[in-house]
């Protein structure tokens, strides 16, 4: 019944936005079930790396398959899958952006600022948020995650401002139809 009272209606939704929610909403699941995770998932970011490079190629294997289908139509249901796999393991946002394989597995979008080009001023003494004081800072994390990382380097490419109008999309796709799409065009350009 608590989720009835008005009080709750705006976290709620707004998570449902993907926008940060501070973890004073439910301060012991996300420290006990999401920070447990998702530290996990940093501490494993070469094994992701390596899976999301092998995973990133199966989904361009099958773009016959999603341009058949018509990307617009997998998309509902792909982006149900992404929201549940990355949700649990990285406790993803659903930017439609995805920059993990650029922060060392650790989701920018967890940091209550939501910066995607490193930490602000505010980490405290112990690594943690200086808003979330038991929250790892994810940039702290992110840094030790890409240091693991074959391409670890790549946490030092400056990312773009998030683009409001692709949150709730999935990555997956797009990346795979932009890959297909640079792949077409070389394979023109090579006859041409
Ligand atoms: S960067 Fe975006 S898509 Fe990737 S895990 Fe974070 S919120 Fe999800």
């Amino acid at each position: 019944m608590a989720d009835a009272k008005p009080g709750n209606a705006a976290p709620a939704k707004k998570a449902a936005t993907g926008a940060y929610t501070p973890s004073g909403v439910s301060p012991n699941r996300r420290s006990r079930r999401s920070y447990t995770i998702r530290l996990w998932a940093v501490r494993h970011s070469r094994f992701f790396e390596w899976f999301y490079h092998r995973f990133a190629d199966v989904f361009l294997l099958l773009h016959p398959l999603w341009k058949a289908i018509g990307y617009s139509r997998v998309e509902a249901p792909i982006t149900f899958i992404e929201r549940n796999v990355k949700g649990l393991l990285f406790d993803c946002r659903m930017c439609g952006q995805c920059a993990l394989s650029s922060t060392g597995m650790s989701c920018p979008m967890n940091c209550p600022k939501q910066l995607r080009n490193g930490p602000c001023g505010g980490v405290r003494a112990n690594g943690n948020c200086e808003v979330e004081p038991d929250m790892p800072c994810v940039w702290v994390k992110a840094w030790e995650g890409s240091r693991n990382m074959v391409k670890g380097d790549a946490i030092l490419n400056v990312q773009k401002p998030v683009n409001q109008s692709l949150r709730e999309t999935s990555s997956w796709l797009r990346v795979t139809a932009q890959a297909a799409e640079a792949r077409e065009a070389a394979a023109a350009a090579k006859d041409a």
